[in-house]
């Protein structure tokens, strides 16, 4: 049997023999990097984030990437197979997308809030993805992070068509109806499809008196309905 200190031991050893490989691909990392390689770290850095409209009662949305390209990636890699490490990874491509897209908006220090997860899959997983994410960016940019909002039985977003999920948007309700609430809010969110989701998560907050709601998300998903 280890002990504690022996078993600390043979993990240094073993990562020193074993290089760091990236999260994405599987090649070993990049010099001073634990989660990318090279390649992968040059494609982050080529991603040209927008800033746009929000959807109906979201002033503006960030979006640093697209489905199809690495931003994706990593929600899978964080999604399916589980490298909790990816959240960190997404959480500095946000980083770069507000910086970038939307220089002036920290001045506000909004609340950072995870738009909620969808009970059943919450439950399946195991772990909230997007609240991952929302917990690193606030930890990375130095702003106030909540978990305010809950999701009520509603119907899932996941697998349906644009007209049906616009049609018939997830239920979101704060989750201490009474809480006082900051006044201005960033919504994190890993994909951006329809806005429905961002829509039903801005409404409780401007019900509750916020003045303004503004969001990122990490990949727009592009034709996937
Ligand atoms: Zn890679």
């Amino acid at each position: 049997m280890l002990t504690d200190a022996s078993a600390r031991g043979l993990g240094a050893l073993f990562s020193l023999a074993v290089p760091p490989a990236c999260l994405i691909c599987g090649r070993p990392s990049a010099q001073g990097h634990r989660d990318l390689c090279g390649p992968c770290l040059v494609r982050t850095g080529t991603l040209e984030p927008v800033i746009e409209a929000g959807p109906g009662g979201v002033s503006s949305v960030v979006v640093a990437g697209t489905y199809e390209g690495i931003s994706g990636e990593i929600v899978k890699t964080l999604k399916f197979r589980r490298h909790l490490a990816a959240a960190g990874v997404a959480a500095s491509l946000l980083e770069r997308a507000i910086t970038l897209a939307s220089p002036g908006f920290l001045r506000e220090r909004p609340t950072v809030v995870p738009v909620p997860p969808d009970p059943l899959r919450w439950f399946i997983r195991g772990f909230d993805p997007t609240e991952e994410i929302a917990i690193a960016l606030a930890e990375r940019m130095s702003l106030p992070y909540s978990r305010l909002l809950v999701r009520r039985q509603g119907p899932r977003q996941t697998g349906r068509g644009r007209a049906d999920r616009l049609a018939r948007p997830p239920v979101v309700a704060l989750a201490e109806p009474e809480a006082t609430l900051p006044n201005r809010f960033l919504l994190v969110d890993d994909v951006l499809t329809t806005g429905a989701t961002l829509t039903a998560s801005a409404a409780p907050l401007l019900r509750g008196g916020a003045s303004r709601v503004d969001a990122v998300c990490l990949a727009r998903a592009g034709n996937r309905g």
